[in-house]
């Protein structure tokens, strides 16, 4: 439910947001909650900010039932008449899991407990193949993100745990600001981490529908994290997905990362503080973050810029980005010339332009999206005190639809423009061929799939 005047929830991020994800990672990404999943941090989000200013009732997400519909995949698993057979099967494809269950060590008695009158929840069929209607573009998604109201809440977090981000700062080397952001981000604080069981919703997942293989994984790990005792099995609750906890970690990602960090010997993700940044700092870590560097800059482009090397492959030395006539937009010195850096322009040639790190990618490897780092890294570099944004972003443009870069993909497949199969997500591939048939025609070659670049493809 969005506020009065605001377009409905679902659909609100992606494909404008899919165009700016590389390409194939998607759910299999580390811990990562994936495409699907940004969505529905949309949705939370959305709900808490509703929440939070007293808008209305919110509907519990169980209460909505299964639509009965097949899926907009087109997936075979998906059909309504297949979602129904899994269905009646759903009781003997969780029990026949216990003879792996059991190698892992999870007691008969954990896993009777945890799968008795389990039923499936096959609202999440509808959510696992929502199509999109509306798009959002990269400032709409920054403007809904970063605002006052979420820099209010992140400085008080700061203020409040100031201690434990300082001392996970030390353990595992990683930003503090950046560990706010994403627990900012993931559920506005706390406010908005999901009410589905985590059990309940792996096991539909893992038993029904075109992702059994990658769920019956993270089902298992669910189990096992509940027999352990790690998490409170009453607040073991999460995204449809499965994502739990104030910064969203899959069972799988659970296992990876989490760490006991108020020693009391169980890794609570969901009611520890001290856990919960802990183990969020110890995922950046372990994938690779660099300790004392930035996840990125803003920057300005010189006049007649060769926008070619606006490739996220093409890495150069800061230095060599200065030599190109790159400078930060604040003025700023580059503190590290020899660290590598690629060009980033979210929104094409016409908008803010941005030099991003190896942390960036870090970033990434939490929700592989680029919209999703860049508004990780500003919500950090706002809590830190730095300022907003400083070039405009070009908000007269309209982001296209998903069928719309469906079509963009399929002509630029026509005019032999080689990207691969169109799927509507715009990939490196993609942008490779926009860049490719904006030379040819003259334009601007910054491999953005605008309405322009849309219309000249229509064209003869
Ligand atoms: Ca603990």
């Amino acid at each position: 439910m969005g506020k009065p005047g605001r377009p409905p929830i679902r659909g609100l991020l992606a494909p404008s947001l899919t165009p700016l994800m590389a390409a194939g990672v998607l759910l299999a990404v580390s811990g990562s909650p994936g495409v699907a999943q940004i969505d529905e941090l949309f949705r939370k989000l959305m709900h808490g900010d509703a929440a939070a200013s007293g808008n209305g009732p919110q509907v519990p997400p169980d209460s909505v039932p299964w639509s009965g519909q097949s899926g907009a995949s087109g997936d075979p698993l998906m059909t309504s008449q297949a979602i129904l057979q899994a269905a009646a099967r759903f009781g003997p494809c969780v029990a026949q899991t216990w003879p792996e269950v059991a190698r892992r060590g999870v007691s008969r008695q954990s896993f009777a407990q945890a799968t008795e009158h389990l039923e499936p929840d096959l609202r999440i069929m509808d959510l696992l193949d929502a199509q999109p209607e509306f798009t959002k573009s990269v400032w709409d998604y920054l403007d809904l993100l970063v605002n006052d109201e979420r820099l209010q809440a992140g400085r008080e977090v700061l203020a409040r745990y100031d201690r434990t981000f300082a001392a996970a700062e030390r353990a595992f080397g990683v930003d503090r600001f950046v560990v706010a952001a994403i627990w900012g981000i993931e559920s506005n604080y706390g406010s908005a981490s999901g009410d589905r069981p985590v059990i309940r919703s792996t096991a539909t997942l893992a038993c029904i529908g075109r992702r059994q293989a990658y769920f019956h994984e993270e089902f298992l790990s669910a189990l096992e994290i509940l027999h352990h005792g790690d998490i409170r099995p009453e607040h073991f609750k999460g995204s449809w997905a499965g994502a739990f906890g104030p910064t969203q970690f899959m069972p799988t990602a659970f296992k990876r990362y989490a760490v006991d960090f108020d020693g009391d010997g169980r890794r609570d993700v969901v009611d520890s503080i001290p856990d919960v940044i802990a183990s969020t700092a110890n995922n950046l870590h372990l994938d690779g973050w660099m300790p004392g560097q930035a996840w990125g800059y803003e920057i300005v482009l010189p006049q007649g810029f060769d926008f070619r090397l606006a490739d996220r492959t093409r890495q150069l030395a800061a230095a060599d980005w200065e030599r190109l006539g790159v400078r930060r937009a604040d003025a700023k010195p580059f503190p590290r010339p020899t660290e590598r850096a690629s060009l980033l322009l979210p929104a094409g040639a016409r908008g803010p332009a941005f030099l991003v790190l190896n942390n960036f990618r870090v970033i990434m490897r939490y929700n592989p999206a680029e919209a999703y780092a860049l508004a990780i890294g500003h919500l950090a570099d706002r809590l830190r005190g730095e300022g907003p944004i400083v070039q405009p972003w070009p908000r007269e443009e309209r982001a296209l639809t998903a069928q719309e870069l469906f079509e963009l993909q399929q002509r630029l497949s026509t005019r032999g423009f080689n990207l691969g199969d169109p799927d509507g997500r715009v990939g490196a591939k993609t942008r490779a061929a926009i860049r490719d048939f904006q030379i040819q025609a003259g334009l601007i070659p910054d491999g953005y799939a605008s309405a322009a670049v849309l219309d000249r493809l229509r064209g003869p």
